[in-house]
């Protein structure tokens, strides 16, 4: 049986990225990018006023103080939009919206604030320096300079920098399609009324959530009862996207036919079964350039299974260099008595106080526990045969997004 390192390391082999296309600027949110960009010109663009108020010329006001204001020509006005075409001399200056282009002649700014004004005559109260309340071009970002590079996820700031540099479309990975099919004859609707041994399935949807969350395509979200030829059928639909999420029927039980249905329809088993818990019989696989897990059908395993195996398998696809979120350090608030002979991901309540994150693990490890899987925001990460871990004891934690 593989190691969480070894089963981490083949998924990471077999998981390679997808093809990549043009893509429009409307389109980019939650794509990654597949290109260096590089700034086409300096920013900002011109030299331009910090502050609203009155562009002079430093030497002119180094003797300014409120007792001793110093009175200048006030030229006209220049707001933001305008080209600022004035030519400043000495005692003279001109009112400056932020972000307006600072006049030639001028080399600071003086705020609003520190200024008096009458009609035409400015007094001001207060001295600046050369450069005071300037923003200078080219200072925030050089042309050339390297912004972005390949497999960053383009979010909010990375938007706002392809607009602000004039990016209508860039190379981006293609979007990954994933489906979700969820085994089990038990299984039922959400509206249904469970009979007896029926229950109302929650796999499909969480699973669904998840690959959302990771800006995935979901074309295909259903079920099937263990019957081979239902199983086939829904199957062979789910093996036509880039990556198939099938939960339940992996593991050793007279029903169980996801693993022998999949190999029988030529997927190639590359691992089954991980010394993990929760999630030992993960079946993982490939036919073609599609990507296969088998998940257990416990709900817990599968949560744990996708944050440990999916999710970087699938970040690897798109195209990211990002393949999980970061762990943090965390302080056990109780004794961990939970030892096993296989890595462990205790379900997990984490807060940060006094400076540090500490962590307490919930009651019910089990790995049908919805509890423990909406009651916790960390996954704490307990090595095979740790035995008994003191409270006190710093942790490996995995922070999850997932509001309690
Ligand atoms: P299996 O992996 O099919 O052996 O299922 C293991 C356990 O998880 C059984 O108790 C199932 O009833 C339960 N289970 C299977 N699939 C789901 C599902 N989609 N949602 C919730 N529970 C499930
Ligand atoms: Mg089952």
């Amino acid at each position: 049986m593989l190691t969480h390192a070894e089963a981490k390391q083949q998924i990471l082999e077999t998981a390679g990225p997808l093809s990549t296309e043009e893509c429009a600027f409307s389109e980019l949110r939650g794509r990654v990018l597949a290109e260096t960009i590089q700034a086409p010109h300096g920013m900002p663009l011109f030299d331009n006023s910090s502050v609203d108020g009155y562009a002079v010329r430093a030497a002119d006001v180094v003797e300014a103080s409120p007792e001793h204001p110093v009175s200048l020509k006030r030229l006209g006005y220049i707001p933001a939009g305008d080209s600022g075409d004035f030519e400043l001399r000495q005692g003279e200056c001109v009112q400056i919206a932020t972000g307006a282009p600072l006049p030639q002649g001028a080399d600071a700014v003086v705020m609003k604030e520190d200024c008096a004004a009458s009609e035409a005559q400015i007094e001001v109260r207060l001295a600046v320096r050369v450069a005071e309340n300037v923003r200078f071009q080219g200072e925030d970002i050089q042309a050339g300079e390297e912004l972005l590079a390949p497999g960053q996820l383009l979010g909010a700031s990375q938007l706002a920098v392809l607009a602000t540099m004039g990016f209508p479309r860039v190379t981006t990975f293609r979007r990954l399609t994933a489906s979700v099919v969820s085994t089990g004859s038990e299984l039922l609707e959400i509206d249904q009324t469970p009979g007896p041994g029926q229950i109302r399935e929650s796999n499909r949807f969480m699973l669904e959530a998840l690959l959302l969350e990771e800006h995935c395509q979901v074309p295909l979200v259903t079920k099937a009862p263990d019957e081979e030829t239902a199983l086939r059928d829904v199957f062979e639909q789910a093996l036509s996207c880039d990556l198939a999420l099938i939960s339940g029927g992996v593991s050793v039980g007279e029903k169980d036919l996801t693993k022998r249905v999949l190999e029988e329809m030529g997927v190639e088993g590359i691992f089954w079964k991980v010394r993990v818990k929760p999630g030992k019989p993960l079946f993982f696989g490939r036919r073609g350039e599609t990507i296969v897990f088998g998940l257990p059908g416990n709900p817990a395993s599968s949560f744990v299974l996708f944050e440990e195996f999916v999710r970087p398998a699938l970040r690897q696809m798109q195209g990211r260099s990002v393949l999980e979120e970061p762990m943090v350090s965390a302080t056990l608030e109780d004794d961990l008595r939970e030892s096993a002979n296989r890595m462990q991901f205790l379900r997990a309540q984490v807060r940060f106080a006094q400076g540090r994150y500490w962590v307490r693990p919930l009651p019910m490890q089990g790995s049908h526990s919805i509890s423990s899987l909406v009651r916790g925001n960390a996954l704490i990460r307990v090595e095979p045969d740790s035995g008994i871990i003191p409270a006190g004891t710093s942790m490996p934690v995995r922070l999850l997004q997932n509001e309690i």
